[in-house]
């Protein structure tokens, strides 16, 4: 093995340090829900998703979308509820008692989302938004650091560590499909990612920082979530991250990815 891979081995395995205050685990932590917060049905999505086995609601206030306005949705619908959507959130963790996961894009946002989220998720577009990290790192709140499409193994360690470093030791990895050219996409056309489960055990090599698996970007296609949740446990995986919507077709965001709420149960059960 070479001195690089040898450096990176022979860096403390970082213990992660719970807040007890938040009262969870990323051990099998199971979050659910949909990629946006659409509107006030995110209050009884979170009382049913938890009836599922979910610990934890998901959804985004603000969605980083690849066309900002060609693809804007009717109804007002532009890159998310945004405050609006964190007003709801917070209903929705009072009415379900769920921890709320949701995604912080910027720097200058950590102050509002901290106020309604659990857990600050960073999004694949924000992996290596240095600033946004180094913030985060003192910040008291756990992270969920979702990779990069493009990032190899020692970037996903080094945006970890520049998290671990500014003393906040409570971050999951969240591994979420990578760029690939999937022979399959002319069949399947929401497939934009490949699955990267064996980042998994590579990264586990390395490091016991907890990792959460996303089914839902990885596969693009809601037939193949609940295969890819078994096959990233079985793998390793510590944890999983679902989208699900009561009527998944008419997502406002990622409709082909989204489970029902039926196949959710199936999963957190199986
Ligand atoms: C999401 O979780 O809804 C999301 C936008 O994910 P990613 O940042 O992985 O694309
Ligand atoms: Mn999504």
């Amino acid at each position: 093995m070479n001195e690089y891979i040898e450096s990176l081995k022979s860096q403390e395995k970082l213990k992660i340090s719970i807040d007890k205050s938040i009262n969870f685990s990323w051990e099998h932590f199971k979050i659910a829900g949909p990629c946006s917060v659409e509107g006030p049905s995110i209050i009884d999505i979170a009382n049913e998703i938890k009836k599922c086995g979910a610990t934890a609601l998901r959804a985004g206030a603000y969605k980083p979308c690849t066309f900002p306005i060609l693809k804007s949705k009717s109804g007002g619908w532009k890159e998310g509820l945004k405050k609006e959507g964190l007003d709801l959130l917070k209903e929705a963790k009072k009415s379900s008692g769920l921890p709320i996961v949701t995604e912080v894009m910027d720097v200058r946002m950590i102050e509002e989302i901290a106020e309604v989220a659990d857990i600050f998720q960073v999004g694949t577009r924000n992996f290596q938004n240095y600033s946004l990290l180094d913030e985060l790192g003192k910040q008291n709140k756990p992270i969920l650091l979702k990779r990069g499409t493009w990032a190899t193994l020692d970037e996903i360690l080094g945006a970890s560590e520049r998290i671990l470093v500014g003393g906040n030791k409570n971050l999951a990895i969240c591994l979420r499909g990578v760029v690939g050219m999937p022979s399959y996409r002319h069949i399947f056309p929401s497939i934009r990612w490949a699955p990267d489960l064996m980042m998994i055990p590579a990264l586990k090599e390395f490091t016991n920082i907890p990792i959460i698996y996303d089914p839902s970007h990885s596969t693009g296609y809601r037939n193949f979530v609940p295969a890819v949740c078994k096959a990233s446990l079985a793998i390793g995986a510590d944890g999983l991250i679902i989208e699900a919507h009561p009527d998944p077709d008419n997502s406002i965001s990622d409709p082909d990815q989204a489970v029902s709420f039926e196949t959710l149960k199936k999963i957190f059960n199986d």
